[in-house]
């Protein structure tokens, strides 16, 4: 959105307005305990909104509908709360979380799912519903109506203006954006039958199956140097100096640049799968356990604290979370979750998990078959086959020639029990037949069970 400077002025309002409101109502259910009347619900909520405005001249003077909707936003947020995975909604904060949503002023017709127009049960009249006020300008350029403001320019980034009844309004990073509230229809089926397993990865971000190696954009070496140097400015300014803030904002612009570009990929690469593919198979990764901080406590602290900091930010700059997100989006009951562990270990030719198959980084030689393939691409057919921690014992020797098995599997998975061999009677706890890996390598070998 690009405003004018009185507008952008009365924006920034209505994001004080509805933050404030929104912290109230963060307040008003944190102040809740066992015992103590339970936090009052939306309606309660709005009635209450009405006498503060009524009672303060500064909240009287804003838009209702602004505050209204911020009640709104945080009921729904409220009912999310085991479901959104962001749990309990909490503070907004300044220059973080600014934005609003508005409710359109427009009244237009409601129709049911058949074409008949919507009938109100008691009176039998027309239902009328809100619309938001847009109107195109050119190919680029459409304006919207935002309440205090008047028309509002902004970019068109679809063809046509949506039909939606709310948009919202997000201010970040110095820039304004609109988002209409608009469910878009999935992306169709390709209907080839064409399955695709996607191994996700820091050096390669997302190895596909069919040989694809794609990479999400991250900033150039020069930019990092830049934003290393603005940084460095940034500290040496004195406190509160001008130079100070200019050299964050530089920094803030750079990081927001980077950020950007992944989403953009994201997008793209999303919605090229969704085109492309029937079935699409990620490996199942607990993102937000990979990237848990090694920092440990003040007692007992962490070791590699800096490199495990660097390695976070290297997985989360891959954007892997997004990806599997907007793909579920565009096609959804099209994707699929494969269990992670031994993707990458797995051969995908005949199936012997083996940690010396993995010769590097970028090579996979299966140590029992003698499969050559880099591992990346190895580790996709294992997702696209929806194989990842099952172990299948080799049958015969696979297609790339008769190599002997050297050793047991290293990293062998817990193995059902086999009918007639006796268990090796340990601690008694044995009864299931599973062993962990360490046991089954440093066990009793096969030969001398039977
Ligand atoms: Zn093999």
């Amino acid at each position: 959105m690009y405003p004018t400077s009185e507008q952008e002025q009365q924006m920034l309002l209505h994001c004080a307005h509805a933050r404030y409101t929104w912290n109230l109502a963060v307040e008003q259910h944190a102040h809740w305990r066992p015992g103590r009347r339970s936090a009052p619900g939306f309606a309660e909520q709005c009635r209450q909104l009405t006498e503060a405005r009524r009672a303060n001249g500064w909240l009287g003077a804003g838009n209702a509908d602004v505050q209204q909707q911020a009640l709104k936003d945080f009921a729904q947020a409220k009912n999310a709360k085991f479901t959104s995975g962001f749990g309990e909604p909490t503070w907004r904060r300044k220059y973080v979380h600014e934005g609003f949503r508005v409710v359109g002023t427009d009244r237009v017709p409601e129709f049911e799912p058949d074409g008949s127009p919507k009938l109100n049960a008691k009176t039998g009249k027309q239902v009328m519903g809100r619309s938001v006020v847009v109107q195109k300008l050119n190919r680029r350029w459409a304006q919207v109506k935002v309440p205090g403001c008047g028309w509002v320019r902004f970019r068109l980034t679809r063809r046509e203006p949506p039909q939606a009844k709310t948009f919202r309004v997000t201010y970040k990073n110095n820039r304004w954006h609109i988002a209409f509230a608009v469910i878009p229809g999935s992306i169709d089926a390709p209907g080839t039958g064409k399955l695709i397993g996607i191994d996700r990865g820091v050096k390669i971000t997302a190895a596909l199956s069919d040989g694809r190696k794609l990479n999400c954009p991250q900033l150039t070496v020069k930019e990092q140097a830049q934003i290393r140097k603005h940084q460095r400015r940034a500290a040496r300014a004195p406190k509160g100096s001008d130079r100070k803030t200019v050299a964050y904002a530089t920094v803030a612009r750079l990081k927001a640049r980077e950020t950007d570009r992944r989403k953009d990929w994201c997008e793209k690469t999303s919605t090229m799968l969704a085109r492309t593919c029937d079935l699409i198979r990620f490996e199942k990764l607990n993102i937000k356990n990979m990237t848990a901080s090694a920092k440990g406590t003040v007692e007992q602290p962490g070791t590699k604290v800096k490199q495990k900091a660097g390695l976070n930010r290297a997985i989360l700059a891959q954007g892997w979370g997004l990806l599997r997100r907007r793909t579920e989006h565009k096609a959804p009951g099209r994707v699929e979750d494969v269990p992670a562990p031994f993707t990458s270990l797995r051969c995908s030719a005949c199936g012997w998990i083996e940690k010396k198959s993995r010769k590097s980084q970028a090579d996979f030689v299966c140590v029992s078959c003698g499969f050559a393939c880099n591992a990346d691409e190895n580790a996709a057919n294992n997702v696209a086959a929806g194989q990842g921690g099952i172990s299948h014992p080799r049958q015969s020797a696979g297609a790339g020639g008769a190599t002997a098995v050297i050793s047991r599997s290293s990293v062998r998975e817990p193995q059902p029990t086999r009918v007639g061999i006796p268990l090796p009677t340990g601690g008694g706890g044995c009864q299931t037949g599973l062993r962990s890996s360490h046991e089954s390598t440093a066990g009793v070998p096969h030969s001398s069970v039977t």
